[in-house]
């Protein structure tokens, strides 16, 4: 069986090395050594000057609408994940869709403007597949319109746009450490702003607003996330640049064994260097994306149709008209894309597909 995506595991020894101080001190959660470890480390691979470590990247993006205290719109793409839209929902904010970038498939800043009222309040975008957006158009637009600015950065560990982490960018990025994700801590999320103010509140926010035992600074939630949840990021981290070089590797030899196929590739941004989180390929149509899923799950091979559908479908949101995603969405297929995955499985999956588009 070849799945769309593998967590990467850690030697056992070295996990185990974290959990053994954990039960030296006894102390599981509330921010301990592990987590102030993890979010150091962190700080200092990632070259940010500031994070905070959450639960998951879902409650990274509501904290964060609630951090920004947004209210009324909030313009976003169709083509994401579900949570990016949920937490808009979630915080009492409605979500309006922006149309995305043929190419990039990355919202597109032309339909933002386009798409901005009296009512917005911000922009929550998505680096879709890990290729950052036009970050230099939206920052332009909102300040322009004083909008602030949400990158879902859940897919971006280790992209950097114009030589720094994309996560310095926007008011707040956020990301996700999910199992599924490059950089994985089990579950886990994390905030990233530049902005000391907002950060001090953000991490009044993750606990449930706690100033000290007995006072309250602000509405809060629990965002927190746990020693063991910090142990495997700690433990994973060290291999992160053998997991980044080994998904470009793959990617370039996938795009070697995949000339022929009638698909395309997206475009991605000249100022980022992409850490090859997904291999989406882009078919012609949705029937011969169908044809070549079904040939592969016949081979118990299973590429994954993300983001399928388009969040334009949801029942709780008013329908925009978005053709590109529409039309894109039904068309877009993730390849397998892991560490550990082998040149002779991405050949075997590559001469399936090549099957199926010539039968
Ligand atoms: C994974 C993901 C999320 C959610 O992160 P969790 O840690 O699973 O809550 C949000 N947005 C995007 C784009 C994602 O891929």
């Amino acid at each position: 069986m070849i799945p769309v995506t593998k967590p990467f595991l850690p030697p056992i020894a070295e996990y185990q090395k974290y959990i053994e101080t954990i039960w030296q001190r006894n102390w599981l959660t509330n921010n301990g050594p592990l987590v102030n470890e993890l979010e150091l480390n962190l700080k200092e691979y990632l070259d940010v000057p500031h994070l905070l470590y959450l639960s998951n990247g879902t409650i990274a993006l509501q904290i964060a609408i609630k951090a920004l205290a947004l209210k009324g719109e909030i313009i976003t793409t169709p083509f994401s994940y579900v949570a990016t839209t949920s937490s808009i929902v979630w915080e009492g904010c409605k979500p309006v869709f922006a149309d995305i970038d043929e190419k990039t498939l990355n919202i597109d800043p032309l339909k933002i403007e386009a798409a901005i009222t009296p009512n917005t309040s911000a922009i929550l975008a998505t680096h879709v597949y890990g290729n950052p957006c036009d970050i230099d158009a939206i920052d332009k637009i909102a300040k322009k319109h004083n909008l602030k600015v949400i990158y879902d950065a859940a897919h971006c560990f280790g992209t950097k746009y114009k030589g720094k982490s994309v996560f310095n960018y926007g008011d707040i990025s956020t990301t996700s450490f999910h199992a599924t994700k490059l950089f994985h801590t089990t579950e886990g999320g994390a905030v990233f702003t530049q902005n000391a103010d907002l950060l001090k509140k953000i991490a009044y926010l993750r606990n449930f607003g706690h100033h000290g035992p007995e006072e309250f600074a602000e509405v809060g939630i629990n965002g927190k996330n746990s020693e063991f949840h910090a142990a495997m990021g700690l433990a994973n981290l060290p291999f992160i640049d053998k997991i980044l070089a080994s998904r470009q590797q793959i990617s370039i030899y996938y795009m070697e064994a995949l000339k022929g196929l009638d698909v395309h590739l997206i475009e991605l941004n000249q100022d980022a260097d992409f850490n090859y989180a997904y291999f989406p390929i882009i078919f012609k149509n949705e029937d011969s994306l169908l044809k070549a899923l079904s040939l592969l799950n016949q081979n118990w091979i299973y590429p994954r149709r993300y983001f399928y559908p388009s969040l334009n479908d949801l029942h709780y949101v008013e329908k925009t008209a978005t053709p590109i995603t529409d039309k894109i969405c039904r068309r877009v297929l993730c390849l397998p894309l892991y560490y550990g995955l082998s040149t002779e499985e991405v050949d075997f999956i590559a001469r399936l597909l090549l099957r199926a588009q010539n039968n």
